[in-house]
């Protein structure tokens, strides 16, 4: 039998400011293990949904309607983020907002916010295995370049030791070659932690090459889904969201 979906969404709609209507009936489903790409055009609506997930979405006037987000059979619905954190989700945001005037180490540590045990010192030296240039750096965090940062946006989600990581765009504002090695990292990250993750990113191309599954979401809702393979051959998606090639 397939396994269970450790994130569930079904049918959710978010409202923001209690009158904007963003999300209109978006489900969506995750299964353990996997990494699964999350695409659409600018706006319409992939962060919302992420946050919806993570509980963050409350921090902007945005709530959840309509509808219910699972996490390994439980109903996160009104629960706080930090909570959610507990609980084994954790969001890396768009933009990366890592705290520049801390170092690494420090920004490292705030990752570990939930956790009392004496394995966080450890859990450091893992992060930079995956990361060893970030060992390197001993400054303050807002002088890494912005592939560094994106690095250490990672790093300090692996400290609170999550189940699923919700990924905003990661390929932001990086060079072609920084792209490659974050998405190996990602590679690595869901292989050998065995950490399931939900990636959005508008790298449609970059995205479907880690994934086995993905969405395409429009104006709120889920217009196409499928085997990530099957969609990079998509003659709609290769037009609309992978450059007609
Ligand atoms: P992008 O790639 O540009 O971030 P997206 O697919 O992630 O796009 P969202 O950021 O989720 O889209 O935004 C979806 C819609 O919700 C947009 O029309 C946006 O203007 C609106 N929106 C987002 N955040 C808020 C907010 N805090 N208050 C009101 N409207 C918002």
């Amino acid at each position: 039998a397939a396994a269970p979906p450790l994130l569930e969404v079904n049918n959710i709609e978010v409202v923001y400011s209690e009158v904007i209507l963003v999300l209109r009936g978006l489900s969506l489903s995750v299964p353990k293990g996997s990494i699964v790409a999350l695409l659409g055009a600018n706006g319409a609506g992939k962060s919302t949904t992420l946050k919806a997930i993570s509980g963050l979405l409350k921090t902007e006037e945005g709530s959840v309607t309509r509808g219910e987000v699972r996490f390994d059979g439980e109903r996160l619905n009104g629960i706080d983020p930090h909570q959610i954190v507990r609980k084994g989700i954790f969001q890396v945001m768009e933009g990366r907002r890592i705290i520049s005037d801390m170092t690494c180490v420090e920004n490292l540590r705030l990752g570990a916010f939930t956790r009392s045990d004496p394995g966080v010192r450890r859990d450091i030296d893992m992060v930079f295995e995956y990361f060893p240039r970030l060992r390197e750096r001993t400054g303050l965090a807002g002088y890494l370049s912005g592939g560094e940062q994106q690095m250490l946006a990672i790093g300090r989600a692996l400290m609170a030791r999550p189940r699923l990581i919700l990924m905003d765009e990661p390929s932001m504002g990086l060079s072609p070659l920084l792209v490659q090695e974050v998405f190996g990292i990602i590679r690595k990250l869901n292989r050998d932690l065995g950490i399931t993750i939900l990636l959005v990113e508008q790298n449609a191309r970059m995205a479907l090459s880690v994934a086995s599954y993905g969405y395409i979401m429009e104006q709120g809702k889920v217009v196409l889904d499928g085997e990530a393979a099957a969609l990079a051959e998509n003659e709609d998606v290769k037009e609309f969201y992978l450059g007609g090639h």
